[in-house]
């Protein structure tokens, strides 16, 4: 069988799923965390060789599921493990994860700071932090930070309106900086050991690619939406425009809100 799996520490163990992609990376990121109990983060997209690897690692010591977000490739894998070792999910639904995602019952919704009992004297802290989605929660067990889609290694999130919230997202990564964290574990690719460094580059990172924003704004508004993408995204490569359009709406939103631009229905224009 070829399990891909890694140990992270201790009592933290990767398992890969086989959905690698342009929006998953090397694929769904899954953790099993704890030792004489086990609970999951993130069982992944609903893969049945997937499931049948966290049962085996598992073998009888899964308590408990929890989910970082409802988006296709965190959360359908709750739905089957959940059912068959009869465990509850740990996870949060909003009325507009609702509106975009497949349904998924959660046991025990979290809020921000529960406090959830891993094993013996373990206990893994909720973290709620919108932006790339709505529902979307970071959890943070003995200095190791499971971030979902809030924080991917290798590549950049998506903030696709109206769920995702730029400014959201950027409040939500500085949030982070307000807890203890060692290690960063992000829901695709590998661990991250500067954690407080790479938030700093992240925002740095979308405050820059919104002047870029500005700029071309200044230059060439009125512009729809279409026209500013290869513009602003000029040094990215072009099959991946479609994707960075979500992202562009976001930040154009967010300009909206700090009233530095305004719509149409059609064109945006920078105010002057
Ligand atoms: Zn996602």
């Amino acid at each position: 069988m070829d399990m891909r799996i890694t140990r992270i520490s201790e009592n933290i163990q990767r398992l890969t799923a086989n959905n690698g992609g342009v929006f998953t990376g090397p694929g769904t990121n899954t953790y099993l965390v704890g030792n004489d109990e086990l609970t999951i983060i993130d069982p992944g997209p609903n893969l049945s060789e997937h499931i049948d690897d966290i049962l085996e690692i598992g073998s009888g010591r899964i308590t408990k599921i929890l989910i970082t977000h409802t988006h296709q490739d965190h959360s359908p894998g709750a739905k089957s493990l959940s059912k068959r070792l009869n465990i509850p999910i740990y996870g949060c639904i909003t009325e507009s994860s609702q509106l975009r995602d497949l349904p998924i019952k959660i046991d025990h919704m979290v809020e921000h700071q529960s406090f959830i009992f891993s094993s013996d004297h373990d206990e893994i802290v909720s973290i709620h932090t919108p932006g790339h989605a709505s529902n979307h929660f970071c959890y943070l067990f003995n200095g190791y930070l499971f971030t979902g889609d809030h924080i991917m290694q290798g590549s950049t999130v998506v903030i696709a309106p109206p769920d995702g919230n730029m400014s959201d997202y950027l409040d939500s990564l500085k949030l982070i900086k307000d807890f203890h964290v060692e290690t960063i574990l992000p829901g695709h690719g590998d661990p991250i050991d500067e954690p407080y460094d790479e938030i700093d580059a992240i925002i740095e990172h979308r405050l820059k690619r919104e002047m870029k924003v500005i700029h071309q704004l200044e230059d060439c508004h009125p512009i729809d939406i279409d026209s500013l993408v290869p513009k602003v995204y000029d040094d990215v490569n072009a099959l991946l425009h479609p994707i960075a359009k979500f992202s562009l709406e976001a930040h154009l939103i967010r300009l909206i809100e700090n009233n530095l631009a305004t719509f149409d229905g059609q064109k945006y224009s920078l105010v002057e």
